[in-house]
């Protein structure tokens, strides 16, 4: 695929809404996806966790070709093995009973006397059973999730989303802001995938905006902060993980805000730390390059993480934050 092509897909994505856009508003579909996650939800199932997982299937389906994509306001999906058992020859079943004796998890969420793997009732009642399986605590939600995910890093993905919603209490969260205050001085260009200025082997993955030391480094979007800390390369550096499967790195910091740490959900806006030139050495390294801040995101597909430009969405964001400022 083309660069060119990369970007305009991203962009497109980063909407999330735009095939319903015309017809639904964004309230709307959000509202009624909340009203399933809802109506399925139980004391040992709550809500953040119908919702995260059903989330991460919208994130994995718009940027994998090889899943189906479905449209409207639930977007799980179970594999059909998974659906009507591994050893069953009826790959359509819809018998409660058979699908059972198969050991398949599909259940009738809507009493219609049918399980339909295509009817959002009965994929959201048989997530609720799926996960009640073993009773509510976070390390059941884990060990049920990798039966199911099996890769380490969709768990983690999945709980990050949860424990957004969960701290948040709503699906609103499209706000977005420009990772510095845009009333201070700074510069950058799209360098993503050109050579490393400072001496690394791998491309470039991210933009570097040059600012004064001291200028603040804030999260862009709602998201658990996932490390920070010292990196050889990275000197200071603090990434966050949000609700779309994004990974946004920060690196060569000063400092990092004491009120912050690792596992903490965070908002646009909140400042993770100051602009530095801290790595490329051992810890407090600093001033070998002039000071920035290393800005990069990554998407995670369900089985490989990759790195994309941040430099449209960061163009987006500074003539937002311009316009609000003034
Ligand atoms: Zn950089």
């Amino acid at each position: 695929m083309s660069r060119t092509f990369l970007v305009i897909l991203f962009l497109f994505l980063s909407t999330d809404f735009a095939d319903a856009e015309e017809l639904q508003s964004r309230e709307e579909i959000l509202e009624e996806r909340m009203n399933y996650y809802v109506k399925y939800s139980n004391l040992s199932v709550p809500w953040y966790y119908l919702a995260a997982v059903d989330q991460f299937e919208r994130n994995i389906q718009q940027v994998r070709s090889d899943l189906p994509r479905k449209d409207g306001p639930v977007a799980l999906q179970f594999s059909t093995d998974f659906w009507v058992g591994h050893l069953n020859p009826f790959r359509d079943d819809m018998s409660e009973l058979s699908i059972a004796f198969f050991n398949g998890i599909g259940k009738d969420g809507n009493n219609d006397g049918v399980v339909d793997i295509e009817n959002n009732d009965d994929v959201m009642y048989t997530m609720t059973t799926f996960l009640e399986e073993k009773g509510y605590s976070e390390e059941n939600f884990k060990s049920i999730l990798k039966k199911y995910y099996e890769r380490e890093e969709s768990v983690n993905q999945i709980v990050t989303i949860a424990k957004i919603y969960k701290e948040m209490q709503t699906l609103h969260l499209d706000k977005r802001v420009f990772p510095l205050p845009v009333q201070n001085n700074y510069s950058y260009q799209g360098t993503f995938g050109g050579k490393r200025g400072w001496g690394g082997r791998r491309i470039h993955e991210g933009t570097d905006l040059f600012a004064s030391y001291g200028v603040p480094v804030r999260a862009v979007t709602y998201g658990v902060v996932e490390i920070m800390g010292w990196n050889d390369y990275g000197g200071w550096r603090v990434g966050i993980r949000d609700v779309h499967n994004t990974y946004i790195y920060y690196a060569h910091l000063s400092g990092f805000n004491k009120e912050v740490k690792e596992g903490d959900v965070v908002e646009p806006g909140t400042v993770l730390g100051w602009v530095g030139s801290s790595g490329y050495g051992k810890q407090g390294t600093s001033g070998l390059f002039p000071p920035h801040l290393h800005f990069g995101m990554y998407k995670y597909n369900g089985k490989t993480e990759w790195a994309f430009d941040p430099f449209p969405y960061l163009k987006i964001w500074e003539q937002k934050d311009k316009k609000t400022s003034k």
